[in-house]
């Protein structure tokens, strides 16, 4: 296991459980998966089994239009360990999860896939350091199951992401991740931020670590995710490092390339001035004046969008901008 950049203190057990909340919520979104649903459920039957501690399955129907939620609800009646969110319309994996987090009871949350490229088998493996100091394990599918048209991209997406955000984690979009509690109810999953959420956690100062699990190919049905997923990913990139690293400082962002700009400009532009004043040049023939005219201009614009974003944020800096790991009084 690749070890978490920040120190792994290994001084928080496991809070005790709640008499009535289970030990491990299992949380599984999904969009048509009526043939792998009863697998799945099996699986996690029998992996839970062997852990002999007590769990709910929190499934959450994304809008399917086959017979995902009939399936769903046979299984809810029959175990009541089983929860079933139905959302009205696909509203997208964040959103599932998002639900899901918030009707998990458990100490432990783990999330996965329902396509039964996720194997169950590993949630005691994900689980595990969540005991010993860790607050999230996501997994990394190592050996992947699928088209080279997705495992190209997505070996660049997770590179890109990994240099950008600072975490130093392989695979950022696996679907099997485990947490301690307090972590999801703390993390706001949205628009499609499911990607970025070691990143999320990570920021908010979580120990976030990473295990390789097993990937198998899809049986049935297929991937929800055309290639549009990369462009949406990386949009999702610039939003979640606009809106974490910089929401509360952005004239460190716009004002360090404003004053790079402007810097690059004047000094541009004073040389050619020095060489008119000195009459080796005229300026009308320099195009080059222009070029310095423009990185000022440039450079001005982006420290007062900068400082407009200060005034900006302002307003909100009164909201939580840190985040508490215990407090003893
Ligand atoms: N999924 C979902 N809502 C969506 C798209 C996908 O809940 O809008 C679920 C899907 O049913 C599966 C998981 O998210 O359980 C991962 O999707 P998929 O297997 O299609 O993605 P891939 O494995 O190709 O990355
Ligand atoms: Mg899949």
């Amino acid at each position: 296991m690749a070890k978490p950049k920040t120190k792994q203190s290994g001084d928080t057990p496991v809070p005790p459980q709640h008499e009535d909340s289970p030990f491990l919520s299992i949380v599984v979104p999904l969009l048509n998966e009526e043939e792998s649903l009863p697998e799945l459920y099996q699986q996690i039957l029998g992996v839970m089994k062997k852990i002999g501690k007590t769990f709910e399955v929190i499934f959450v129907d994304d809008g399917s239009t086959d017979g995902s939620f009939p399936v769903l609800r046979n299984l809810r009646e029959s175990d009541p360990r089983v929860k079933v969110v139905r959302f009205r319309r696909n509203f997208g994996k964040s959103a599932a999860l998002s639900v899901g987090f918030q009707e998990a009871r458990g100490t432990l949350i783990v999330t996965m896939d329902a396509d039964l490229q996720d194997d169950p088998a590993e949630i005691p493996g994900l689980i595990e350091p969540l005991q010993n100091g860790y607050d999230m394990i996501s997994g990394w599918k190592r050996k992947r199951h699928d088209p080279l048209s997705k495992t190209i991209p997505s070996r660049f997406f997770n590179f890109v992401t990994a240099k950008m955000t600072g975490i130093p984690i392989h695979d950022f979009n696996c679907g099997l991740k485990a947490y301690r509690s307090e972590v999801v109810k703390e993390i706001g999953v949205y628009g499609e931020l499911h990607r970025y959420i070691p990143a999320l956690a990570h920021w908010a100062g979580y120990r976030v670590g990473e295990k390789v699990v097993q990937h198998h190919p899809r049986k049935h049905g297929r991937t929800k995710f055309g290639l549009s997923r990369f462009f949406k990913g990386f949009l999702d990139l610039l939003t979640v490092l606009f809106t974490t690293r910089y929401i509360r400082r952005p004239l460190h962002l716009f004002g360090l390339w404003g004053i790079v700009s402007f810097i690059v400009g004047v000094a541009l532009d004073g040389y050619l001035s020095i060489e008119w004043i000195l009459g080796r040049t005229s300026l009308s023939n320099r195009p080059l004046f222009l070029v310095g005219f423009l990185f000022i201009i440039i450079g001005i614009q982006f420290v007062s969008i900068g400082l407009l974003g200060e005034m900006i944020t302002r307003q909100e800096r009164n909201e939580q901008a840190y985040s508490i790991r215990e407090i003893l009084k």
